[in-house]
């Protein structure tokens, strides 16, 4: 009787990937300051990854993300993935994961995405439909830029101000990154203020992404979101965003629900993070938690536990998740502000958009359609903004 034939190999070579291609590219964010402050007429600048990746009989699936430092890794996980099949995302998943097992996996994230929309192409069926999703738009909350002097969100008022333009918009949910400076009395200011103009009618988030130099402060600013009954209360404090203890010890002296996760690197970190107490609500990021496929492991673990999970930053691979997860509750519309800096690169060619104004009345963004994650890139502008290139085949 002949060898049953490894399961491992596809029976045609059509589906093997024959070559990737990584672009790290930087584009002008206009209306933002150092330090990330919404800051009418100034110049500040991103950098993110394009990722194409093409099987033997030509198919083509890509995705812009990531982070400017993960090029490298990106082309580590291109390398463990070439010659493989399209397909088996979950094997590429395993040989990533131990590859970069001394690193942060931040790399992993627009492979595994480009493969999803591969699949999808493939496939003539959306990330969504792939993943059993049904929704077809997300509830946004406006995520705003950091406040400082000079810029749109100078005061409390200001943030009070432009949560009121949003709620004009549609938008139900709104989140302040505050000064970033260390300092937390103005902070504790516009998080009242907030709660005084728009508590009741918007959902209130505060992240001060690790600013808050000590846990006295982080106390001090958590009471004020309980005065102010906001929704969530993130990152406080300068520990990075990770210590379980630091927060459990929160959590038993504040009301509003913690989120602590974003620096948190993947299903086991997260799991182990989560499980200690550290956090209410459970953080994944498809750029930053190994792509989709890290992603959904996640919302299952927390969805395990009976817990919500959020995701960190906007995009198209997190809409399509978001479209197939029953426990959570809001899109991260980043970065925005009154002088509408443009955090998102302009690289689509579709009607994609992660602007502030392009939010519907309702309050939501539309998960896109058609097949992958349905949407197309302006490839000529992503080379002329092109600062490094890569082609593993
Ligand atoms: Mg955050």
């Amino acid at each position: 009787m002949a060898e049953a034939a490894s399961r491992d190999v596809p029976e045609s070579k059509a589906t093997l990937i024959k070559r990737i291609d990584l672009r790290l590219f930087s584009y002008p964010m206009t209306g933002v300051g150092p330090g990330g402050i919404d800051m009418p007429g100034a110049t500040g600048s991103r950098a993110r990854i394009a990722v194409r990746i093409e099987t033997v009989d030509g198919a083509v699936g890509a995705y812009v993300g990531g982070q400017a430092n993960s090029l490298a890794q990106a082309a580590t996980c291109a390398k463990a993935v070439l010659g493989t099949d399209c397909f088996a995302r979950e094997k590429a998943y395993e040989n990533i994961r131990r590859q970069l097992r001394k690193e942060d996996r931040m790399g992993a994230g627009v492979i595994d995405c480009a493969l999803w929309d591969l699949a999808g192409q493939r496939l003539g069926a959306s990330v969504a439909q792939l993943l059993g999703g049904s929704k077809r738009s997300v509830k946004a909350y406006a995520s705003t830029w950091f406040g400082g002097d000079g810029g749109g969100l100078a005061t409390p008022e200001a943030y009070a101000d432009f949560a009121e333009e949003c709620y004009a918009m549609g938008y139900r949910a709104f989140k302040m990154h505050g000064w970033s400076d260390g300092g937390i009395d103005k902070d504790i200011g516009a998080v009242l203020e907030l709660g005084k103009r728009v508590g009741g009618r918007m959902a209130l988030m505060h992240d001060s992404a690790c600013s808050f130099t000590t846990f006295a402060d982080a106390l001090a600013v958590g009471r004020a979101c309980d005065e102010a009954g906001f929704f969530w209360y993130e990152d406080p404090y300068s520990d990075g965003g990770l210590s379980a203890h630091g927060h459990r010890r929160l959590r038993e002296l504040i009301k509003t629900p913690i989120l602590l996760g974003e620096h948190v690197r993947g299903l086991e970190s997260m799991a182990t993070l989560t499980l200690a107490d550290g956090t209410d609500f459970v953080r994944a990021d498809p750029d930053f938690d190994m792509g989709i496929t890290g992603t959904m492991k996640i919302a299952h673990f927390a969805e395990a536990l009976g817990l919500d999970v959020e995701l960190h930053a906007p995009g198209p691979a997190h809409r399509h998740c978001m479209a197939a997860i029953r426990n959570t509750n809001f899109y991260e519309l980043s970065m925005v502000g009154p002088s509408r800096g443009n955090f998102n690169a302009p690289v689509y060619t579709c009607s994609y958009s992660d602007a502030l104004d392009d939010v519907s009345p309702d309050g939501t963004f539309p998960v896109p359609e058609g097949p992958g994650l349905g949407v197309s890139y302006d490839w000529d502008a992503i080379a002329e903004m092109t600062t490094q290139h890569v082609t593993i085949q």
